[in-house]
């Protein structure tokens, strides 16, 4: 399942440089699939996990760093642990894979 950023960020920025897929953004930022990876789709969006308060993780963009780390590489540096499962977006080792796949082609 996707990585969330709970209301509990401090906006310390320390999750952002660490994901490999480039999901993570500031507050109001729009995000793209375009922005770390290979694909080039350069639509600014605004759904998807979106916050408009604190960092977030662009829901589609995050693989639970499949492929690249042994675990969330945000959850892994955050200070006051508020990167947490997203349970609304459950996916299986499959389908985790064949995102990173999509997004690193
Ligand atoms: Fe990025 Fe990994 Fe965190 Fe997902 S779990 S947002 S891929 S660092």
């Amino acid at each position: 399942m996707a990585i969330k950023i709970t209301d509990d960020c401090i906006c310390c920025e320390a999750c952002e440089p660490e994901c490999p897929n480039n999901a993570i953004y500031a507050p109001e930022e729009a995000w793209k699939f375009s922005d770390g990876t290979t694909m080039e789709n350069d639509e600014e969006r605004e759904d998807g996990g979106f916050s408009d308060e604190f960092f977030y993780i662009a829901t589609d963009k995050c693989t639970e760093c499949r492929g690249f780390n042994d675990e969330p590489a945000c959850a892994a540096v955050c200070p006051v642990d508020c990167c947490v499962d997203d349970e609304d977006h459950v996916e299986t080792e499959d389908e985790l894979m064949a995102k990173k796949n999509k997004l690193h082609a």
